[in-house]
């Protein structure tokens, strides 16, 4: 494949050489050259030394991803082999560990390869690309998956605008067998019903691994349990598990409703005796606070961005307001788990909303844990803003 050369702006030179992996579109003197996505690229100094090697691809972050240091290196099967068999090796706990049959395999440039995730679902792979440019290299990668792992069958999402092309290459099933519709997995002894071929989205957010865990060992026997933007109910799961007294699962989605039946019924926990409301989480609190409803343990895992029909939420901008709806109908004593996967942010400026919207409401709190992504979703020691999760516990003392 041809390659372009690009000279790189001279502030940007020291990053690039340290390790940094995203290559933004102001680093670079002239894209003029590069015409398509997918383009490998050398990247230089202004004198015309080969700093390193990348792929162009257009996602919201940049323009592209660093593959290598090396000037030499060839961009082909064997490379992406590479990087997926490393990626494999990082992960072989979680391919033994037979009570987790479900975890991330290749986390982007945490791996190496920017623009691309692999996910493992009990022998099943659902590869997630993120721009044009890395499809592009479909063909190699599928390769090198297919040398470098046993497989059942090999899944895909298209999270990009293809402009026109490849539409007739559908997104979900590509090669070996089909999985069933759902397929079954554990995550520490739970079970999961998972769907590959249903949309954008699998049914559970893989990197909640840990703290779905906590909530159940720690924090719910015999407590009432409020999830709000619940999906699936993966967290109100967890927490009957643990053995809540009472969950109340609430999302705007119709589909919640089935779906989180669904989660129940395949732990064997008496759905009947849960609640499941389909509404805007903004309306419940309104709807709680005039009845006087209060929990013990209050779960907000708002997405990022949102557009219903009577409002937009940005965490952002919005946190501080949730978490005082939140706090609201907290019991003292109880426990707010604060959940957001916003990389606008940083846990400091998370944290900083909790203390407002406590402060404001004359409360008094007291952190009791607090997670980020977990191992298998690994983070670049030279991009630590590839670690988008922030999750803490929050005691209610007052
Ligand atoms: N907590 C979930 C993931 C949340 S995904 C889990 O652990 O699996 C975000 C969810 O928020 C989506 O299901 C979406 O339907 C829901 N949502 C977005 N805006 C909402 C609103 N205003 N009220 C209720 N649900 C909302």
């Amino acid at each position: 494949m041809q390659e372009i050369d690009l000279i790189v702006k001279s502030d940007f030179i020291r990053k690039y050489k340290d390790g940094y992996p995203l290559i933004s579109k102001e680093s670079i003197v002239s894209w003029d050259k590069v015409k398509e996505e997918g383009s490998l690229l050398n990247l230089l100094d202004e004198k015309g030394k080969f700093i390193l090697k990348a792929y162009h691809g257009i996602q919201n972050k940049g323009y592209g991803w660093a593959l290598s240091l090396n000037k030499d290196e060839k961009i082909d099967s064997d490379f992406f082999s590479k990087k997926i068999k490393s990626a494999v090796e990082y992960r072989k706990d979680f391919y033994s560990d037979k009570s987790t049959t479900a975890f991330r395999v290749l986390n982007g440039e945490g791996d190496g390869l920017g623009g691309l995730t692999i996910d493992y679902f009990d022998g099943y792979y659902l590869l997630t690309w993120y721009s044009l440019g890395i499809y592009e290299f479909k063909a190699e990668i599928l390769e090198a998956l297919k040398k470098s792992v046993e497989y059942k069958g090999i899944y895909q999402k298209k999270r990009f605008d293809s402009k026109g092309k490849y539409l007739n290459e559908k997104d979900d099933f590509i090669c070996g067998d089909k999985a069933d519709s759902p397929i079954i997995v554990k995550e520490n002894e739970v079970n999961f019903a998972i769907y590959l071929d249903d949309g954008a989205m699998v049914g559970v957010f893989l990197d909640q691994r840990d703290v779905r865990k906590t909530i159940r060992d720690k924090y719910t026997k015999e407590k009432t349990v409020l999830n709000t933007f619940s999906y699936t109910g993966a967290f109100s799961v967890a927490a009957a598990l643990g053995g809540a007294s009472k969950t109340t699962s609430v999302d705007l989605a119709k589909r919640s409703l089935r779906k989180t039946s669904e989660q129940f019924e395949v732990n064997n926990i008496d759905v009947k005796r849960q609640d499941i409301i389909v509404e805007d989480v903004f309306n419940y609190f309104k709807y709680a606070v005039k009845k006087g409803l209060s929990f013990d343990l209050v779960v907000l895992d708002p997405p990022s961005f949102a557009r219903s029909k009577k409002r937009t939420f940005s965490a952002s901008k919005d946190y501080v307001n949730l978490l005082k709806e939140a706090i609201q109908i907290t019991k003292k004593g109880g426990i707010i788990v604060a959940s957001t996967n916003s990389a606008n942010f940083s846990m400091m400026t998370f944290s900083d909303f909790i203390a407002k919207a406590f402060k404001e409401l004359k409360g008094r709190y007291e952190v009791k844990e607090r997670y980020s992504l977990p191992k298998d979703f690994r983070v670049a020691d030279t991009f630590k803003e590839g670690d988008y999760l922030k999750v803490v516990f929050i005691k209610k003392l007052k």
